[in-house]
C-alpha cells in the first residue's frame, strides 16, 4: 500500500464516488440503465472482431484459464451481458483454431466500489454460467489485481468518473473556482481546463495500473460516454443533460430549498472526453498498442427515461451533499421538465460513445 500511495500521490485525496442506486426498485440502476446497455450492445461486434483478429490464444493456453475483469460493473444485468459477449467471442476464437476439445476455463472478476450493491449483482447471476465469478471491491484508480494476471479487461460507462473533483474548482481563491455551478461544460475556460487535466491525470494513472495487471498480449476494451473530437463541451449531449441537473439545482437555490453555498461547494466528479484525449493518454503511457479506436453511436433516450437514468446514476452523490428530501422534485419534476423543454437543443447535440481496444505490448 505504501508503494501505491507513494507512486500515485494525488490519489491520497481520492473521493469515494457514490455507487449507482442498488436493489431493483423504481429508481434502481438495474431498472434504469438501458442507456448504458445500448453502449454495450453497440460495442459487441467490435469486441468480437478484436478477439477474433487481435487475441493470441497462446497468452493463456499454458494455464488454460482465461481471466476477465469488468471494471465499474455496477449491478446486473449489463455487466453480465458484457462478460458473456467476451466469453462467446473467445470460445469462437478457440473453435476457429480447431481447439474445440480443450475449452478454456473462464474466471470473471466483477469490480466496483465496495459500497456497490454486490448482493444485487450476485443474485442476478443465473445458475450454470460458463465461468467462475468473483467480486473485487475497490477503486479502479488504484491497483486491484496482481501483476500479469488478467487476459481481458472490460470497462463500460465507468471511467468517466474521476478520482476526485479537481481541487481548484472548489477553491474560492482560485481563478478556476466554479462558483454557482456543479458541472464544467457551461463554465469558464479555467474550470474546463481543471476537469480536462483531472481526466488526463486519472487516465495516465489508470493506464499505468492496468499495464501492470494485464499480461503481455492481453486486451483492454474501454467504452466511455464522450464527445466527438471536434465537438465543444457545450454541444455534447451528455453535457447538455448534466446542465439540466445544474440548472434545476440553481432553481432550487433561488427558491430557497437549498442554500447557494451548497452549490458552490459541490461539483459532479465526471468528465466526458473525446477519443483524442483517450488516445493521448494511451500514447503517453506507451505500454499499449491501439488496436481499434472509434466512436460508436449512443442513442439519446426520451426526456423521462433520461431523467431516471440520471437519477439512478447521480442520486447517491447528490444525496450525500444536499440531502435526500430534494431528490423527487429535482429529478422527477425539474430535470425531467427541463429535458423536455430543451429537447430541441438536445436534439441537435451529438451523443456518442468512445470505444477503444488496447493490447498490452511486450516490455521493452
Ligand atoms: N459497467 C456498467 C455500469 C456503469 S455505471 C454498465 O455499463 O452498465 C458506472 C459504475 O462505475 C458505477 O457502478 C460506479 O460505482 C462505478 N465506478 C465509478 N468510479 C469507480 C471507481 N473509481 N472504481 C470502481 N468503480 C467505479
Amino acid at each position: 500500500m505504501a508503494f501505491l500511495l507513494s507512486s500515485t500521490p494525488s490519489l491520497m485525496t481520492e473521493v469515494v464516488v457514490r455507487p449507482m442506486n442498488g436493489g431493483n426498485g423504481l429508481h434502481s440502476y438495474s431498472k434504469n440503465s438501458t442507456f448504458q446497455r445500448k453502449a454495450i450492445e453497440a460495442a459487441k461486434e467490435l469486441i468480437n472482431k478484436a478477439i477474433a483478429e487481435k487475441l493470441d490464444i497462446k497468452i493463456f493456453s499454458s494455464s488454460n484459464s482465461f481471466k476477465i475483469a469488468d471494471l465499474g460493473c455496477s449491478v446486473g444485468t449489463n455487466t453480465l451481458l458484457a462478460v458473456q459477449n467476451v466469453i462467446d467471442a473467445v470460445e469462437r476464437k478457440f473453435q476457429s483454431q480447431g481447439k474445440s476439445t480443450q475449452h478454456p476455463e473462464f474466471q470473471v472478476f466483477f469490480n466496483d466500489q465496495a459500497s456497490n450493491d454486490f448482493n444485487q449483482l450476485f443474485t442476478s447471476i443465473p445458475p450454470n454460467i460458463p465461468y467462475f465469478a468473483a467480486g473485487v471491491p475497490g477503486s479502479f484508480h488504484r491497483r486491484l489485481f496482481p501483476n500479469n494476471s488478467l487476459h481481458f479487461v472490460h470497462s463500460s460507462c465507468a471511467a468517466q468518473w474521476l478520482s476526485r473533483v479537481p481541487e481548484d474548482v472548489l477553491d474560492k481563491s482560485s481563478p478556476a473556482w466554479n462558483k454557482g455551478r456543479v458541472h464544467y461544460s457551461n463554465s469558464t475556460p479555467q474550470v474546463m481546463k481543471a476537469f480536462e487535466d483531472q481526466f488526463a491525470e486519472d487516465m495516465d494513472n489508470f493506464m499505468k495500473l492496468r499495464a501492470q495487471e494485464i499480461v503481455v498480449g492481453g486486451l483492454m476494451a474501454l467504452i466511455l460516454p464522450g464527445r466527438l473530437n471536434e465537438t465543444p463541451h457545450t454541444e455534447a449531449y451528455l453535457n447538455k443533460a448534466f446542465e439540466q441537473v445544474e440548472s434545476s439545482l440553481i432553481d432550487m437555490a433561488k427558491k430557497g430549498i437549498i442554500r447557494e453555498e451548497k452549490i458552490d461547494s459541490f461539483n459532479i466528479p465526471i468528465y466526458f472526453a473525446s477519443l483524442q484525449e483517450v488516445e493521448s493518454a494511451v500514447k503517453r503511457n506507451g505500454c499499449f498498442s491501439i488496436e481499434i479506436m472509434e466512436n460508436i453511436p449512443h442513442e439519446k433516450p426520451q426526456p423521462k427515461v433520461m431523467s431516471s437514468t440520471l437519477r439512478a446514476g447521480l442520486e447517491g452523490t447528490i444525496k450525500e451533499h444536499f440531502g435526500d428530501e430534494i431528490l423527487d422534485e429535482l429529478f422527477d419534476t425539474l430535470v425531467c421538465n427541463k429535458l423536455e423543454e430543451s429537447s430541441l437543443i438536445t436534439e441537435s447535440c451529438k451523443s456518442v460513445g468512445l470505444f477503444v481496444v488496447l493490447k498490452r505490448k511486450p516490455n521493452e
